[in-house]
């Protein structure tokens, strides 16, 4: 997998290019939030790394090293990734994967590389990688990859070139996830609802990867678009039951649909003011959510501004893990009466 064939990251593809084609170093780090796509540049310079004939753009995928590589049965190439039953990576696998095999030489090539998720290192955890990163022998890579780098040890971080992965423009998610339906054998979406799942996902591909092939997310999509239609024109008493009753049925994905809420008070409130529909979240609600008459829509600007300052509070409230009852009825009101104009 030669680095060119990646979508985006231009400027982690030339710091990638020169690492394997120069004298790599011992240790980097691939830091963006989770989703990004940390992985999938790690395994591409691995790959890079470890090829006995790399061309200009990466692992050459012809050779034996690249065949055994694809096949996810290099001899030197070990990896250190969560296992899903634990919380975090076990101390007796850092000792057993790294630390009691650094010092033997590579089986096939000239190199061996490391691959470790870095976010699932307890402090215990790193302070045992860490004793392997001060003094690796010389044909040792680390690919090290972290979706916070602050949560690292300074003496550990001190240790590691720090490469960034970028978020992605809303036309590299919609190719990454074209190409994610092609490859998966699924229908490729319509270019709205690609466009949703880019804006919605903020320019993380995992994101929107994960929720596009969700059939409960475009069902939970659909019933928040209707019930936030609803809202500026329901009783108060309604608010408490009928909206309640619909925050309680999704209590388990209220972050979502709060995320949902919110991406529509955003649109509306960039069509109210700009008028320009070029850059909403949802485009496929444009009709919708426009507010024809220009009175009214000056008017709305203001408790469209309150109710996403409230959707934003109830969001913190639900990280805090405060009253879910609460926050909840709390938030119905102020969007009830907030939406009123809207
Ligand atoms: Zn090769």
């Amino acid at each position: 997998m030669g680095f060119a064939s990646l979508v985006g990251q231009p400027d982690l593809k030339v710091r990638l290019g020169s690492i394997f084609r120069s004298e790599p170093g011992h240790a980097y780090i691939l830091s963006g939030p989770l989703g990004i796509g940390k992985s999938t540049f790690a395994q591409a310079l691995a790959q890079a790394l470890l090829c006995q004939d790399p061309t200009p753009d990466g692992g050459c995928g012809i050779c034996d090293s690249c065949r055994h590589f694809s096949h996810q049965a290099h001899p030197d190439f070990r990896t250190l990734l969560l296992d899903p039953a634990d919380k975090v990576i076990k101390v007796e696998r850092v000792r057993q994967t790294i630390q009691a095999d650094i010092a033997l030489r590579p089986q096939f090539g000239r190199r061996k590389v490391y691959l470790v998720d870095a976010d699932f290192l307890n402090e215990q955890g790193q302070n045992t990688l860490l004793k392997s990163l001060e003094e690796p022998p010389d044909f040792v890579t680390f690919i090290l990859m972290a979706s916070g780098i602050e949560r690292l040890l300074p003496t550990v971080l001190s240790r590691l070139t720090v490469l960034t992965l970028h978020r992605y423009s809303d036309e590299e998610v919609i190719e990454i996830l074209r190409r994610e339906c092609q490859d998966s054998g699924q229908p490729v979406p319509d270019v709205q609802t690609l466009t949703f799942h880019a804006r919605y996902a903020n320019g993380v591909p995992g994101a929107a990867i994960k929720l596009i092939s969700s059939p409960w997310f475009s069902e939970l999509r659909r019933e928040t678009i209707d019930f936030y239609h609803q809202l500026g024109s329901i009783s108060r008493s309604q608010a408490l039951t009928t909206g309640f009753g619909f925050f309680d049925a999704n209590r388990a994905r209220a972050d979502v649909l709060l995320d949902i809420l919110a991406s529509l008070v955003r649109d509306q409130i960039v069509i109210a003011m700009t008028g320009d529909p070029s850059h909403l979240t949802n485009p496929d609600q444009l009709t919708r959510l426009a507010i024809p008459d220009e009175k009214k829509r000056q008017a709305a600007v203001p408790g469209l501004m309150r109710a996403a300052a409230a959707i934003t509070a109830a969001r913190r409230g639900l990280a805090l893990n405060a009253s879910f009852e609460g926050l909840a009825c709390h938030l119905l009101l102020t969007l009830r009466k907030e939406l009123i104009h809207a």
